[in-house]
């Protein structure tokens, strides 16, 4: 291997996210976003790969370049077949293809970012970085859901987790931040974006995370429900007539903080708490209960939280949701500076009172970059 430098891609369902990442001086020399993809002139993910890699010749930096040494794509959904990042051959995107079912959503388009990738250099590295991989650690009483056993099996049916990514990425960063190795740490890791996901990480090992077989599961999320009692399924279907396509669809894209008020956006919803608006509050104040509840029961699987995490969207901006989190939990020994909380930087750093005996952080995250670094770490092995 000769270059230091990585495309990220993250194909989703409509849009291809690109980095390309040097990894000898921690440079970014080109990123960008091709979206709506299928509905104008980008007609496929095809033609969206094609648009980047034509982006990155005009500056110079094409797929050619000698400079690149790998492809890193995410991958969301890696079963239980995928636990590190790895090296894409056939045989794994035919893998990768079989996990489908698991992510109807998101795999395709990611398959399909792999495939055109490796059509326009079929020569050089590119490596698979799984959302599911850093909580593939956690143990089986956490992973699995109390369902007949040979039934969760043959389909499948367990807890994976999703953002395993960035949890990785903002755990270590985390001990970083406080000048610790991972080890040495149990951590509490709220990725909040339009996603969100809580992670418990003992000792830079993930032991539980609030997503599950799908990215449903868990916290309230932007138009996600999040937990929810399976049966209000059956009630739908049977007592409100809806297909299971209908239901799919209320609960990933009408639910959650869009669907409790109508929008998704925290910076709006903090808005319209600002003049009174009842919904929002209402919205606001489900999403904060959820967070809480996951707080405290990861503290109780952790035994001892040494860290607690901000980060995402709202995680990193939103102070309002970051001191309604933790509030009145001195008694965790968890206390947030008022001052330090509302503070904006782009950096990671302490919003926690020099007393508090759990350390409460913003750690940006930073998915890209972790990406980049993984698959860059397995060409160069
Ligand atoms: P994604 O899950 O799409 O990667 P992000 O992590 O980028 O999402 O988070 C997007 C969300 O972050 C927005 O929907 C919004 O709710 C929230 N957000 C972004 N900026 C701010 C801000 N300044 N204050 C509060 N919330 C914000």
């Amino acid at each position: 291997m000769n270059g230091s430098r990585v495309l990220v891609l993250n194909s989703g369902s409509s849009s291809v996210k690109y980095q390309l990442l040097d990894m000898a001086d921690g440079s970014r020399p080109a990123s960008g976003i091709v979206e709506r993809i299928g509905e104008g002139p980008v007609a496929d993910h095809a033609a969206a790969l094609k648009q980047v890699a034509d982006e990155l010749a005009a500056k110079d930096l094409g797929l050619d370049s000698p400079e690149l040494a790998a492809v890193g794509h995410r991958v969301v959904h890696g079963g239980t077949r995928f636990t590190e990042p790895t090296l894409i051959t056939d045989e794994v995107v035919e893998e990768i293809e079989k996990l489908i079912p698991l992510a109807p959503l998101h795999n395709p388009a990611n398959v399909t970012g792999i495939k055109v990738a490796r059509s326009l250099r079929p020569d050089l590295p590119q490596v698979a970085v799984f959302d599911t991989a850093f909580h593939s650690t956690i143990p089986e009483a956490a992973a699995r859901y109390a369902i007949d056993v040979a039934t969760a099996d043959r389909w499948g049916v367990r807890r994976y987790g999703f953002h395993g990514t960035s949890h990785a990425y903002v755990s270590r960063a985390t001990a970083e931040l406080l000048g610790k190795e991972p080890a040495e740490l149990n951590t509490i890791v709220l990725h909040l974006g339009n996603g969100a996901s809580a992670s418990a990480v003992r000792g830079g090992v993930c032991v539980e995370t609030s997503m599950g077989l799908t990215p449903l599961e868990g916290l309230v999320m932007g138009t996600r429900s999040g937990d929810i009692d399976p049966a209000a399924i059956f009630h739908l279907s049977r007592v409100g007539g809806m297909s299971t396509d209908e239901i799919d669809t209320l609960l990933n894209k009408r639910s959650g903080l869009a669907g409790l008020c109508g929008d998704n956006d925290m910076r709006e919803i903090g808005r319209r708490m600002g003049e009174g608006d009842r919904a929002a509050q209402l919205a606001f104040d489900i999403y904060i209960h959820r967070l809480r509840k996951y707080v405290g029961a990861y503290t109780a699987v952790l035994g001892r939280v040494d860290a607690i995490a901000f980060t995402a969207g709202v995680g990193e901006n939103s102070a309002a949701v970051r001191e309604a989190a933790m509030r009145g939990l001195t008694a965790f020994g968890i206390e947030v500076d008022g001052v330090r909380n509302a503070l904006r930087s782009a950096t990671a750093r302490l919003i926690s009172t020099e007393t508090s005996r759990v350390a409460v952080a913003v750690v940006p995250t930073d998915e890209e970059l972790e990406i980049a670094s993984q698959t860059f770490d397995l060409v160069s092995a």
